[in-house]
């Protein structure tokens, strides 16, 4: 009897949206494939790996012209059923090809075919002998004192993700001190009988009790919850309360942080409280750490999973909560590429796998408002801070007419000298790094421009450069200008390094710590200058919006907003929103323990009525309003939106393109889908790219969805397309 043909449906990651048969290598036992598998397979000149999806009997492509699969990698699906079902999900909703989710979805290692296994189980544990060492006495090593006491306060080991945030390199630390017989390596991958908490959960008040037991009764079921409490109402100690009951039940809890707030301070809180291995998931992490991070997920050996955007697709053996935290952080959106939103592909996640999610913020996006006002989430409030902490007062400080020295007012140099004399510390908050936006010739008028962007350049004082922070250039600074030779450059507008540079001659006695991505920038500095705010040696504290999450400065409590200003007026209508958000987020930094806060905003515009509702009536009732102004213009969230990018090296491609592709969607005379543009975006040259849009907007999500899907396969047949990138951003949260 002859054996029956079998094709592999395979999602390769390729622009093209569709699958690819093959027909099954000649050596492989038909009954052992399973979809999830990778399979190599020939593609095109190269070739490449892709996700089996289907094994079917019959395929549309004639058999002479079908190549055979070269080998099937796993003997196990990599991808279990409900991450098939997610990437499926994703791929159709974000127009974005199959295969092309998968890639996004895996470790690079796994990308490439390496297997899934870790040798991450390792652990470091002190010896009987390295116990007898004080780490005090090592005062000529200070990096093997720093490791020891980690050490010696952890006897059952330590695992390598909980070194990462050690600064320098600990790897050959860890090297010297086995060497001297005090450190031993762990290798059987098991973490010791730690099941006792090692930090106790705190008593909760109503409110935290009311919201653990909502979210703990829905385990097992699907409900989304959002957990709307300002900052200091105990959120993260409602979260460990309800990871720590999911844990109870033998499922895991998976965690996910905005890119900025994955700080130290939180994975270090998380530890003392579990004292479990984690699985830590962020872009600074090396491909191999990140294949460890997965391997120990998808094997239940963690079972708190803690990462950014794209942890929310990290295999779970046993999924059990979803948690979101500063669920309206911008940073959870991807902007290129695979362009989703983290935050709705978790809720959707959460629902396929029947467990709760939670949206934990002080300051809600309009969205999850909504999607509570319709019923959609279920709203569990923190109304109050916990403990003792006192609300901060925030107050505008009207610059108009004040003298500035240096961006900084006189009154607000005042408060500044005297919170510093109570032995207090300063936050100051502005959110533009380098020295300068604008480097000026004061005798021609010559600017510092990039030649890619429609852009200025940005001075950077310490390492005399001009760089552009759209595109990456730089250049050294110049001596003369380069149109007339005139000397006298000056520096126009102010970054974070002139702020500090000020502040060293008004506060010579002070020592000032700047945190922004230039000062940040080696591994590890931003932990050491935590630190030294932590011990009270810094008092001032200046920093872009670095700064703004996450962390907890009790000895804070004078915040000052430089350039409140810069978010009122703006073409994105989520302006008004997120400035909102980022001076309720930077005024959360301040009196968090018992001393109370005073925050102060300069700006030029003290009586903008959303800012005065939002200092008067507070986040909610701003909240109300912009959500009224968004109903009556019929912008999200009471329409959806999808934004067709299109750029090329020609300024008029993109918009004959998107005019070509305009005809192509009124052709097909959708009812309830607008057509508005194609534009130039605000900044139109980027990296040497001009760039348009156009955008596709509709009352209801299936009206968009029925015109993306009868559309953008046209899109590859219009003329104009060859000459352009184009891109396809469903609820685009940037228009520029
Ligand atoms: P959030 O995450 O909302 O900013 P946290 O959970 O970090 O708030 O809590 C803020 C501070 O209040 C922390 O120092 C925390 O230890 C304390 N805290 C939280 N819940 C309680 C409680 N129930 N009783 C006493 N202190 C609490
Ligand atoms: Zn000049
Ligand atoms: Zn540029």
């Amino acid at each position: 009897m002859p054996i029956p043909a079998l094709f592999l449906r395979v999602a390769v990651p390729s622009p093209l949206h569709r699958l690819f048969d093959y027909l099954a290598p000649a050596e492989c036992n038909p009954a052992a494939l399973a979809p999830g598998m990778r399979v190599r397979v020939p593609f095109g000149k190269t070739k490449t790996i892709g996700i089996l999806v289907e094994v079917v009997a019959h395929s549309a492509v004639e058999s002479g012209r079908l190549k055979t699969a070269l080998e099937v990698l796993d003997e196990q699906p990599l991808l279990s059923a409900d991450l098939l079902q997610l990437a499926q999900w994703a791929s159709g909703y974000y127009h974005y090809p199959l295969g092309e989710v998968f890639a996004s979805m895996l470790p690079a290692l796994l990308r490439s075919g390496k297997a899934p296994e870790t040798k991450s189980l390792r652990r470091w544990r002190i010896t009987p002998q390295g116990a007898t060492i004080a780490p005090d006495s090592l005062t000529r090593a200070p990096r093997q004192a720093a490791l020891m006491r980690l050490l010696h306060a952890h006897p059952e080991g330590l695992s390598s993700a909980q070194f990462l945030e050690h600064p320098g390199d600990w790897q050959e630390t860890l090297r010297a001190l086995i060497k001297k017989g005090w450190v031993e390596i762990d290798e059987t991958g098991d973490a010791g009988h730690i099941p006792q908490s090692r930090e106790q959960p705190l008593m909760l008040n109503p409110p935290q009790q009311e919201a653990v037991t909502a979210a703990c009764d829905a385990l097992g079921n699907f409900q989304a919850f959002l957990l709307d409490g300002v900052t200091g109402s105990g959120k993260t100690e409602v979260y460990l309360q309800i990871i720590e009951q999911t844990l109870a039940r033998g499922l895991q809890a998976l965690v996910l942080v905005p890119e900025i707030g994955l700080t130290p301070q939180l994975i270090e809180r998380f530890q003392r409280r579990f004292n479990l291995p984690l699985a830590v998931l962020h872009s600074g992490m090396s491909d191999r750490e990140r294949l460890s991070a997965w391997v120990i997920a998808r094997g239940g050996q963690a079972s708190i999973i803690i990462g950014t955007r794209s942890a929310v697709f990290t295999p779970l053996k046993n999924p059990g909560v979803i948690i979101i935290d500063e669920e309206h952080d911008t940073s959870f959106k991807q902007q290129d590429g695979f362009r989703y939103s983290a935050r709705d592909v978790a809720v959707m996640r959460a629902h396929q796998a029947n467990i709760p999610v939670i949206l934990g913020s002080a300051t809600p996006s309009l969205e999850s408002l909504h999607n509570v006002n319709s019923g959609r989430y279920h709203s569990l409030k923190l109304p109050e801070r916990a403990g003792s902490a006192l609300h901060p007062s925030i107050e505008t400080l009207d610059v108009r007419h004040q003298p500035m020295d240096d961006n900084l007012s006189q009154p607000l140099l005042t408060l500044i000298a005297r919170h510093l004399a109570q032995d207090n510390q300063v936050l100051l908050f502005l959110n533009r790094r380098g020295y300068a936006p604008t480097l000026l010739c004061h005798d021609c008028g010559w600017v510092a421009e990039c030649r890619r962007c429609d852009a200025h350049l940005t001075l950077h004082q310490g390492s005399r450069l001009l760089q552009c922070h759209h595109c990456g250039t730089q250049r050294p600074l110049d001596k003369h200008c380069p149109a007339c030779k005139s000397t006298d450059l000056r520096a126009l507008g102010y970054g974070t390094e002139r702020i500090e540079h000020a502040l060293k001659n008004k506060f010579p006695e002070t020592l000032i710590t700047r945190i922004d991505r230039d000062s940040t920038r080696r591994k590890g500095t931003l932990k050491t200058l935590l630190e030294g705010v932590h011990s009270g040696a810094s008092q001032i504290l200046l920093g872009t919006q670095m700064l703004a999450k996450g962390h907890h400065f009790p000895d804070v409590t004078l915040v000052g907003i430089l350039d409140t200003d810069q978010g009122l007026f703006s073409a994105d209508f989520r302006a008004s929103e997120r400035m909102a958000q980022l001076i309720l987020q930077v005024a959360g930094r301040a009196g968090r323990a018992e001393k109370t806060g005073q925050v102060v905003l300069q700006t030029h515009h003290p009586d903008h009525p959303l800012l005065q509702l939002l200092l008067t009536q507070g986040y909610h009732r701003f909240a109300e309003a912009a959500l009224e102004e968004r109903r009556d213009v019929g912008l999200p969230p009471y329409s959806t939106l999808a934004l067709l990018r299109a750029e090329a090296s020609h300024r008029d491609y993109p918009q004959q393109f998107l005019n070509q592709a305009r005809e192509a969607a009124q052709v097909l005379n959708m009812a309830g889908v607008e057509l508005l543009g194609p534009v130039p975006a605000p900044m139109e040259k980027r990296a040497g790219h001009y760039r348009a849009h156009l955008l596709i907007q509709a009352t209801r999500r299936s009206d968009l969805h029925q015109l993306l899907d009868a559309w953008l396969p046209g899109l590859k047949k219009i003329p104009g397309q060859r000459k352009v990138r184009w891109a396809l951003d469903v609820d685009p949260t940037e228009m520029v």
